[in-house]
Parts: structure tokens; C-alpha cells; sequence
């Protein structure tokens, strides 16, 4: 399988780097973002190495968009959320900056005060190790 030793996100794949995963299936594995956007933000990646949308295999990205449908499924009575956002960036300039390709998953919250961009910032630890938990980790 495809794997790049210098992509952060591969590290994260294999357990080298560590993360608070939530989900993983044959071709993907998520875990929570570091900079929430907003409560139990996750991202969903493929096992396999591939810059960004435009490199990343077709079955691999199927499975990752079913993933985050199944993440997804379980924001609204899990965390409470009132709705999702998925994200992709594709390219620097679309505000990429992990070229390792990966959906967000945002549980949005009534009257949540994420505005996109947002501007990321370290999230509490204990605080996102909580939203895993009520995600199903
Ligand atoms: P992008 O800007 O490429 O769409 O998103 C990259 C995401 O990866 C950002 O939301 C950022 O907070 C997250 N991120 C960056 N480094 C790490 C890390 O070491 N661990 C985790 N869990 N997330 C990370
Ligand atoms: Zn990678």
C-alpha cells in the first residue's frame, strides 16, 4: 500500500504518530482533529498515501466519503450536533496545508460561532479524548 515516510498523516496511519482514532475499515482510518473547528471535528484519510483529490484513488475515496457518512450519522445524537459540514481542501490555495488527502467532518451546533475560514488553534486534549468517547472510540 501506498505510503510516504515524510507525510504526517501516513505516520498517523501506521501508529507512529499518535491519535485519537475514532473509526477504521479496510481503506481509511479517522481521528479527531488537534484544532477542533468545533466540538468532535474528525478527520477521515485513506490507508493508502495520496496527496489530495485529484490523486487519491476512486474506490479509496468512495470509502472515505462513506466513512464520513457514518461519522456523520452519529453527530446528531452522540454529540447533540444540529448539523455536519464536510470539507476538502484541494491545493494550498484552498487552504490545504496536509497533503495527505482527508475529509473533515464538522458537527456544527446552533449558534456555533464557526465562520470559514477558521483559524486553527490547539484544542484541550481531555476535552477532545471526551467528544471521542461520545463518538464511539
Ligand atoms: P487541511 O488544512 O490540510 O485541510 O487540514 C489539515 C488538518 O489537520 C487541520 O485541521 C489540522 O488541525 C490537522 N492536523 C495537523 N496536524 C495534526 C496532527 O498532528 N494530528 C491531528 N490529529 N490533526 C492534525
Ligand atoms: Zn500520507
Amino acid at each position: 500500500m501506498a505510503s510516504d515516510p515524510d507525510c504526517l498523516f501516513c505516520k498517523i496511519v501506521s501508529g507512529e504518530v499518535p491519535s485519537t482514532r475514532v473509526y477504521e475499515d479496510e481503506r481509511t482510518v479517522a481521528f479527531m482533529d488537534i484544532n477542533p473547528a468545533t466540538r468532535g471535528h474528525l478527520l477521515v484519510v485513506p490507508r493508502a498515501h495520496a496527496a489530495d483529490l485529484h490523486a487519491i484513488d476512486a474506490e479509496d475515496l468512495q470509502a472515505c466519503a462513506l466513512a464520513a457518512q457514518e461519522l456523520a450519522g452519529r453527530m446528531p445524537e452522540q454529540l447533540g450536533a444540529d448539523g455536519v459540514n464536510l470539507l476538502n481542501c484541494a491545493g494550498s490555495v484552498a487552504w490545504q496545508t496536509v497533503f495527505h488527502f482527508h475529509l473533515h467532518v464538522i458537527p456544527r451546533y446552533e449558534n456555533d460561532p464557526l465562520r470559514l475560514p477558521w483559524h486553527p488553534t490547539p484544542g484541550d486534549r481531555d476535552e477532545i479524548a471526551a467528544a471521542a468517547q461520545d463518538l464511539g472510540a
